[in-house]
Order: structure tokens, then C-alpha cells, then sequence
């Protein structure tokens, strides 16, 4: 019974601090205040929500399962809070506001619980160190605080994993200041205005022009994406059962085809919000397309119809010369990763 109580007592308090610290990092911030309650009740619910990992394994009957394990809190999770960042600035930019705020919550109260070392590695400092920090109030240390403002994708993920990276605090004065700088440049970057800066907007509208000087490589090349794989699927029906040859075409089907749709796209008289967009989605399918036209090749090959397992080849052609021609500007390499960050034009 006392350990029971104990575990309630401990969880109200530490839940508590997680609120206080998401609280005074997003007021830095200079968050809506209506966005605020949502943001600290996100940065509690790990704890009562808890997020899993998902491993398959083989048993030693040679059997597959699937083992569910709980994300510890307390070692650093960078795969898991890129993904919460992400979706939060994907949902902000589409007004999904409320929602957004919930996914940063959650993310701080992660990157509050990195702070603090494991309990499996020392129980007590642990548990020592989740007490100070308990009873320190973040107001009297901001003055203290180096603050940073990062600007688009690339700065935001870097000051996460940085801040995961340098490992948990020396002390509790220590863990709490960097959860709220940290928190303040997670939270000011994330929920910033949509529209993409000025140094991101040149470089995009270069991108935009770019592209649109290449409107007729763009369509054939899409046009190649888009029918290669089928007439490669016409001829290997004509060979082996349709629902088989389809079965071992999908790997490359898939990719070459959203590649190929997507270029239309940008093909067409688009703004350049859109043009990005799919532009980005071409450039993202590149390596799957190699990738399925190799597993494709290895099934097709593997039931004896060699000659079109290499018919694909045009495939991987077209992939290295869309990287030549398309995507080989310094612009490109400088502004992709930003582009989901936000609303172009
Ligand atoms: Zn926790």
C-alpha cells in the first residue's frame, strides 16, 4: 500500500512540474494563450498515455510475433520526437491548431524526462533530482536562459537532437534550464507563422523557375514513370498469372507511379506552393523507384523471364537523369528539406 501511494503522490508532482516548465516555455514563446491549456495538459499525458515500439522477432520455433515495449522516458528518443515535431508543424500549417499544440506538449514532456538521468541507471539521484527540480520556479532562473529562435526544419531537428545528444543534466538547477531553453526554441519554431521566410522564399521562387523552364523534360519524364511499369505488367501477363505478375511489379508500380502523378503536377501552370510540393514528392520517390525495380527485377529474373526483369532498366535511367537535370541546383539542395516546413508563395 505505501508503494502504491507513493507511485500517485510522485506522478501528481512530477506531472506538475512538466506542466509548470511546458507553461513558462510556451508564455516565452509568446504562444496564443487559448493554445496554452492544451499544450500543458499534452505535457503531461506521456505518462498516462504511454507511446510504444513495435519490434518483430523470431521465436525459436522459427515463428514471426511482434513485441510491444513501452518508450523509456528518460534516454533520448530522437526518432520519436523528430516525428512529433514534424507532424505538429504539418498540422499548424494546415490550422489544425489545437492539434499541433498536443503533439509539441508531448514532445516537451520527453525532452523535460532527457534531462533527468535514467532511474535504471541511479535510482536515487533520479529520484533526487526529479524533487529539486520539482520545487525550483522557472521564473527566477529566466534571466539566466540563452534563448534561440530556430528558423525552419533543419535548425529545429538540429537543436532537438543536440539537446538529447548532450545527455542528461549535472544537476537539477541545470536540467531545468535547458528544458526551457530547449522547449522555447521547440515550441517558438514550431507554432511560428506559416509562411516561409525571406532567405527560404528566394530560394524556392529559383527552384519554382527552374522547373518551370524544364515543363517538357518534366512531362515526359513523368509520362515514362507513370507507363514504364505497366507495359512491363502487359508483358509478364502474358507470361505468368496477372495477379502474380502484379504481385511482383507493385515494388516498382507504387513508386514510379506516385513519382510520375506528381510530376504532372508540377508540370502543369501550377502556384508555387503546389509545384514544391510535388516536386519534393518526385524527388522523395527517386530512390524508392530503384529500390522496387531491384526487388521487382530479383522476383521477376528469379521466375525465369530475364528479359523483362531488364525492360525496367529505363526506369533507373530516368531516376539518375531526373537527378541531373531536375534536382542538381544548389537552390534545390539548400531550401528541400524545408519545403513541408511551410506555405510557399
Ligand atoms: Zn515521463
Amino acid at each position: 500500500m505505501p508503494i502504491f501511494l507513493n507511485l500517485i503522490f510522485r506522478g501528481a508532482v512530477y506531472a506538475k512540474t512538466h506542466e509548470i516548465l511546458a507553461r513558462e516555455a510556451a508564455r516565452l514563446a509568446g504562444v496564443d494563450e487559448r493554445l496554452i491549456p492544451d499544450l500543458c495538459l499534452a505535457a503531461r499525458s506521456p505518462d498516462l498515455a504511454p507511446d510504444y515500439d513495435y519490434k518483430v522477432y523470431l521465436t525459436h520455433r522459427g515463428r514471426l510475433r511482434v513485441r510491444r515495449t513501452r518508450i523509456k522516458h528518460h534516454e533520448p528518443n530522437p526518432g520519436l520526437l523528430k516525428r512529433y515535431v514534424i507532424e505538429a508543424r504539418h498540422r499548424w500549417i494546415r490550422g489544425r491548431r489545437e492539434e499541433a499544440a498536443k503533439l509539441v506538449g508531448r514532445a516537451l514532456h520527453y525532452i523535460g524526462d532527457s534531462m533527468i538521468i535514467s532511474p535504471s541507471k541511479d535510482k536515487d539521484l533520479h529520484d533526487r533530482m526529479e524533487r529539486e527540480c520539482s520545487r525550483i520556479d522557472p521564473r527566477d532562473l529566466i534571466g539566466e536562459l540563452s534563448l534561440f529562435r530556430p528558423i525552419g526544419k533543419r535548425e529545429t531537428l538540429r537543436v532537438l537532437v543536440e539537446s538529447l545528444e548532450s545527455g542528461p543534466a549535472s544537476s537539477a538547477l541545470e536540467a531545468v534550464k535547458r528544458t526551457l531553453s530547449t522547449s522555447f526554441s521547440i515550441i517558438s519554431s514550431t507554432l511560428s507563422p506559416s509562411t516561409a521566410p525571406e532567405r527560404f522564399r528566394v530560394l524556392g521562387d529559383r527552384c519554382h523557375e527552374y522547373f518551370r523552364e524544364r515543363r517538357k523534360f518534366i512531362l515526359i519524364l513523368s509520362l515514362i514513370l507513370t507507363m514504364l511499369p505497366f507495359i512491363a505488367l502487359i508483358l509478364l501477363s502474358l507470361k505468368l498469372k496477372p495477379v502474380i505478375a502484379l504481385a511482383s511489379l507493385i515494388p516498382t508500380i507504387a513508386p514510379s507511379m506516385t513519382a510520375g502523378i506528381s510530376g504532372m503536377i508540377l508540370y502543369g501552370p501550377r502556384d508555387m506552393n503546389t509545384a514544391l510540393y510535388s516536386a519534393r514528392r518526385v524527388y522523395g520517390m527517386l530512390p524508392w523507384i530503384i529500390i522496387g525495380v531491384i526487388i521487382s527485377g530479383l522476383i521477376i529474373s528469379g521466375m525465369g523471364c530475364m528479359a523483362i526483369a531488364i525492360s525496367l532498366t529505363p526506369e533507373v535511367i530516368m531516376v539518375i537523369i531526373a537527378y541531373r537535370r531536375l534536382f542538381n541546383i544548389i537552390e534545390w539542395k539548400r531550401v528541400k528539406d524545408e519545403i513541408d516546413w511551410f506555405m510557399w508563395g
